[in-house]
C-alpha cells in the first residue's frame, strides 16, 4: 500500500525538493508520512473549496503548488485562514505536500512544460537553481564511537540521497593531539602527545537539517573539542533552474506569440507590452511570477518574455530594452503547466491522482 512517504519519494524523483529556493517551504507541510493513501488531489492552492473537494473525493493527501504554510507559525488557531485550513485538514486526517519552486525548476517541471507549450525547442534554464544548499559533514572520532555518531547523524536527517537513507563513508586513520593544561581530555592525558585510532566519518547533509545534524553529532562524539568539518557543496543538475530560454520552433511576431499564449492558457485576456510586429526567435518563459528574471531574459538575447506576472516597472524596463512582454496571469500559467504535469505524477504512483476541478484563480477577469 502506498504511503505519504512513498509519494514524497516519487515527487522527489520528479522534482527534487533540494531544487527549491532557500526561502521556500516544500515537502510534507502537514500530516503523517506513514499514512496510507489511495487518492491524491493536486491543486495550485489549498483553499476551502479544495478541502471540500478532498472530502468529496476521499483524498488522503493534497499536493499543492503553493505551500499552505510558508514561514514559521507561532500559533495554529482558527484566527487565521491558514490556521483554519490546517486544523480542518489535520482534523480530517489529511496531509498536504508542497511542490513549489522545486517543481518550477525541475527538468520536466512547470517551466519546461510551459516552454514546450509555447513551441520552444531545447529550453535551458534562465538562471541556475540556487536550490537548498547541501553540505558534506566530516567527523573524526575514536573507532569505538563511530556507530553512535553515525546513528546520531542519520537520526537527525543526514545521509539521504534519493531513495537511499543512511548514506555515509568512513575510513580508518590516526588522530593526534596534545592536551593543554586547561583541557579535560576524554582520551589521553594533559601534557602528553596522544595518538588515537580514529575513523573519519563523512555524510551528505541537506541545509534544512544541518543545524540538527551538527548538534546531534556534537552530542554523540566524545571529544572535549569536537573535530567536525562542514563543506558547502555545489549542487544542482545542469538542466534545472529558474525560468527557461530557447528558440521558437518557428519564427513568430510578438502579436502571433501573444495569440498562441492566449489560446494555450485559454485566457479571456492577457497583457502585452512591446511592438506587436517584433520578430521573436528566442523567448524567455517562466510560470507564475517572472519577477527577478528580467535581467537574465535581456542578457539571454530574448525578443520576448512569457510569464504570469511582472511588476509594472519590470515590464517598462524590458520594453525599453526591446524585449516584448506577455503576461498570461500567475494562475493560468501555473495551472495549465500543472495540469500537464499531473499525468507524469500519476504514472509514477500507484494511487488515484486527480487534478482539482473546483479551484479557481483568486483574480477574475470582468
Ligand atoms: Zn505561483
Amino acid at each position: 500500500m502506498t504511503t505519504i512517504a512513498d509519494i514524497l519519494a516519487a515527487v522527489d524523483r520528479l522534482a527534487p525538493f533540494r531544487l527549491a529556493e532557500a526561502w521556500d517551504n516544500v515537502g510534507l507541510v502537514l500530516g503523517d508520512p506513514a499514512r496510507q493513501v489511495r487518492r491524491l488531489l493536486v491543486s495550485l492552492d489549498v483553499t476551502e473549496a479544495v478541502c471540500d473537494e478532498a472530502d468529496r473525493a476521499g483524498a488522503e493527501v493534497i499536493l499543492a503548488h503553493h505551500p499552505l504554510i510558508f514561514t514559521g507559525l507561532e500559533r495554529l488557531t482558527t484566527h487565521t485562514p491558514t490556521g483554519r485550513l490546517a486544523l480542518r485538514l489535520a482534523g480530517a486526517g489529511r496531509a498536504v505536500i508542497a511542490a513549489h519552486t522545486n517543481l518550477d525548476a525541475a527538468e520536466g517541471g512547470l517551466c519546461d512544460i510551459l516552454a514546450g507549450l509555447m513551441g520552444v525547442d531545447d529550453a535551458k534554464p534562465l538562471e541556475a537553481a540556487s536550490g537548498t544548499p547541501r553540505y558534506k559533514v566530516v567527523v573524526f572520532v575514536p573507532e569505538a564511537d563511530l556507530a553512535a555518531v553515525q546513528a546520531a547523524a542519520f537520526g537527525a536527517g543526514a545521509g539521504r540521497i534519493g531513495d537511499y537513507t543512511e548514506c555515509g563513508f568512513s575510513a580508518a586513520g590516526a588522530g593526534t593531539f596534545l592536551p593543554g593544561e586547561g583541557a579535560e581530555p576524554a582520551v589521553g592525558t594533559k601534557g602528553e602527545r596522544s595518538r588515537v585510532a580514529e575513523r573519519r566519518f563523512e555524510t551528505l547533509v541537506d541545509g534544512r537539517c544541518l543545524g540538527a545534524v551538527l548538534a546531534a553529532v556534537a552530542r554523540a562524539q566524545p571529544y572535549e573539542e569536537p573535530a567536525i568539518d562542514v563543506y558547502p557543496l555545489h549542487a544542482p543538475r545542469a538542466g534545472a533552474g529558474q525560468g527557461r530560454v530557447g528558440r521558437l520552433s518557428d519564427c513568430r511576431t510578438l502579436a502571433q506569440l501573444a495569440d498562441n499564449v492566449k489560446e494555450t492558457l485559454d485566457a479571456r485576456a492577457i497583457h502585452v507590452a512591446g511592438d506587436p510586429e517584433t520578430v521573436v526567435e528566442t523567448v524567455g518563459v517562466c510560470t507564475g511570477s517572472g519577477g527577478g528574471l528580467a535581467g537574465a531574459v535581456a542578457e539571454a538575447g530574448c525578443q520576448a518574455f512569457v510569464t504570469g506576472e511582472l511588476k509594472y516597472h519590470e515590464v517598462q524596463d524590458l520594453a525599453a530594452r526591446g524585449v516584448g512582454v506577455i503576461l498570461g496571469g500567475h494562475y493560468r500559467t501555473e495551472r495549465v503547466a500543472l495540469e500537464a504535469w499531473v499525468p507524469r505524477l500519476a504514472a509514477a504512483l500507484d494511487v488515484e491522482v486527480r487534478m482539482s476541478e473546483s479551484e479557481r484563480g483568486v483574480i477574475q477577469m470582468r
